[in-house]
Parts: structure tokens; C-alpha cells; sequence
């Protein structure tokens, strides 16, 4: 069976068919599911997302990091992955993130904090805000360096011609693993929620990070995570174990993860070396159907044998034992 499976992989999407199973039985909770879908579909799809990516493509034009046609190989395979997320993506997440939370508030009631009169409703909203945002961080991190999360975040990787729409280049199943950032919304559930509007806004600035754009945002780009500084997350030559944030680099600061872009940077490649999973790219013609279908199934074929990618903390090393730098 191991010849034929990556059985961990496996055990991924069974975790994922048990939460929905409970979501079913549960009926969401009581939460209306297709609303939850619409919602979804709004932040992915709506016009507010459309019109701020529009807004990208053309910025991704006038200030481009590498210069390559509008509609390269990796970005018409990105468009695949667009649409799978407005659609079949959008109905998996709702159905987990109901699921999840139902399965939360029923484990654990004491997770969900009272209204506290107190706190206002702003500051509980902000509090939501960076809690998800050091959470996905958190995940981001696991996806990394758990070899079962890295098999389905992969694919997010093996984008060589990064762009905007690159953020919906993700496993459908890799969902499961970011379940843990809805922890703080149902926490603060009480005292206030994330907007419809928040949400875009956030999402915006994750698309706008992996657009094929020469932007790093001057002095905010210390806080906030520029085009600059999520390419050297894609690199190919190098640790990709930083830059692990989604919208604030103080994650990678505090756990010395953070890489700052210099002109160097700029323009590098991205990829994975050796090309483990089956990329567009290959070949005298980009087969994107075919491509999609290996890429889907990646996750679950067996390793030949395990690739021990380059991190952080072995560069590190090194670095060290090698006399580069003083600790
Ligand atoms: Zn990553
Ligand atoms: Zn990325």
C-alpha cells in the first residue's frame, strides 16, 4: 500500500471527511451554509476582490520584478486555481471552518470569552486580526517543517512565475491545517467579528505580496509584508523557511525568520529545485490540465525518496561552524 500511497496524506483527508461528517450531523452548527458560501465567494470573487486585483495585474505591469508576458505558463495555470477556489474551494472551506468551529465550541464551551463590556468592540476586532495573522503564521510554519502539511503546501511553492493569483495556487486540503487561525474569531466571538470588508482587505494584501511586482513598501515594509519580501519566501536557491508571514513580518522578526529584500533580491528566481511535484513549466508544451490533475493528486503519491529542503536554522549552522558570522 505505502509503495502506491503517502498514507499520511491520506490521513489528512480523512481528518477533513470526519469534520464534515460532524458538520452534517450538526447541521453547521445552525450557521446557514450556502450564506457562509456567498460570504466566502465574496471575499474570493466579489467585486471589491476582482476590482483590487485588476488594480494588481496593472500595477504588476508598470513595476514588474521579472519582465514576462501577461499571460505566462504559471499564471494561466494560476487561473485553474482561481476558479477551483470560487468554487469546489469555497464550498470545502466553508464546510470546514463551520465544522471546525461547531466541533470547538461544543470540545471546549470555555474557549468562547463572555461579552466583555469593557473592550471595545474595535479593539477586540483588531485583537482577531493579528491573533489569525500570528496563527497563519503558526501554520505556515508547521506546513514547513511537517513533512505530511509540506507534501500538500508544495504545490503553493512550485510556482516559478510568481503573480497574484498565485495566492489560490494552494492544495484544497491544505485548509485543514488553517483551521487553527479561526481559534481567535471564535474566541472573541462575543465581542466582535471580522467584516466582510476586513477580510478582502487582508486577502488583498496576501494576493498583492505574491504579484509579480517591484514594491517594497519603504519603512512600512518592515511591519507589513510586501511583493519584495514574499519572494524570498518562493526562492529558489535558498531556505524557505522565512518569511513565513501573510500580512505582518513581526512573526518572522520575533522568531528570526524575517529576510529583508535588497536589490539583489529583487528579481530571483522561484520554484522548487529539482521540480518534485510536476509544474507547468516542464516540457515543450504546458499541458495545464494534465499539470492540474498531477498537482492534485502530488500530495498522495509515494516520495522516491524524502528531499530534505534547505532551512533557516541549518543555514544557520553553517554559517557558524563555518566561521561566517559571531554569535
Ligand atoms: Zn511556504
Ligand atoms: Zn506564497
Amino acid at each position: 500500500m505505502t509503495s502506491r500511497v503517502y498514507l499520511p496524506a491520506v490521513a489528512v483527508a480523512a481528518v477533513a471527511a470526519a469534520l464534515i461528517g460532524v458538520g452534517v450531523a450538526t447541521e453547521w452548527g445552525g450557521t446557514d451554509f450556502a450564506g457562509s458560501v456567498d460570504t466566502l465567494q465574496l471575499v474570493i470573487v466579489g467585486p471589491v476582490s476582482a476590482a483590487a486585483l485588476a488594480a494588481i495585474l496593472v500595477i504588476e505591469r508598470v513595476r514588474p520584478a521579472q519582465r514576462r508576458p501577461l499571460a505566462s505558463r504559471g499564471a494561466r495555470q494560476d487561473v485553474l486555481y482561481t476558479i477551483l477556489h470560487a468554487t469546489v474551494g469555497a464550498l470545502l472551506i466553508t464546510a470546514l471552518s463551520l465544522s471546525f468551529e461547531e466541533v470547538l465550541r461544543r470540545a471546549a464551551p470555555w474557549v468562547v470569552l463572555p461579552r466583555m463590556g469593557v473592550v471595545p468592540r474595535g479593539a477586540a476586532i483588531v485583537a482577531i486580526f493579528v491573533a489569525m495573522d500570528a496563527c497563519n503564521w503558526f501554520v505556515h510554519l508547521l506546513n514547513h517543517r511537517i513533512r505530511m502539511l509540506w507534501r500538500f503546501h508544495e504545490l503553493h511553492h512550485s510556482q516559478e512565475d510568481l503573480n497574484a493569483l498565485s495566492v489560490f495556487r494552494t492544495h484544497p486540503l491544505i485548509a485543514v491545517s488553517y483551521l487553527l487561525a479561526l481559534i481567535p474569531g471564535v474566541v472573541l466571538l462575543a465581542n466582535g467579528a471580522l467584516s466582510v470588508t476586513l477580510l478582502v482587505i487582508y486577502g488583498t494584501v496576501v494576493a498583492f505580496a505574491h504579484s509579480n511586482t517591484n514594491l517594497g513598501f519603504g519603512p512600512l515594509g518592515r511591519i507589513v509584508v510586501s511583493p519584495n519580501y514574499h519572494r524570498i519566501h518562493h526562492r529558489l536557491v535558498g531556505a524557505q523557511d522565512v518569511n513565513l508571514g501573510f500580512v505582518l513580518t513581526i512573526w518572522d522578526q520575533l522568531f528570526r525568520r524575517a529576510v529583508f529584500p535588497t536589490p539583489d533580491t529583487v528579481r530571483i528566481d522561484t520554484g522548487l529545485p529539482g521540480r518534485p511535484l510536476r509544474v507547468e513549466q516542464e516540457g515543450p508544451r504546458p499541458r495545464h490540465l494534465a499539470s492540474f490533475m498531477a498537482q492534485m493528486v502530488g500530495p498522495f503519491r509515494p516520495m522516491a525518496q524524502p528531499v530534505d529542503l534547505p532551512t533557516v536554522r541549518a543555514e544557520r549552522q553553517e554559517l557558524v561552524s563555518s566561521g561566517g558570522v559571531r554569535r
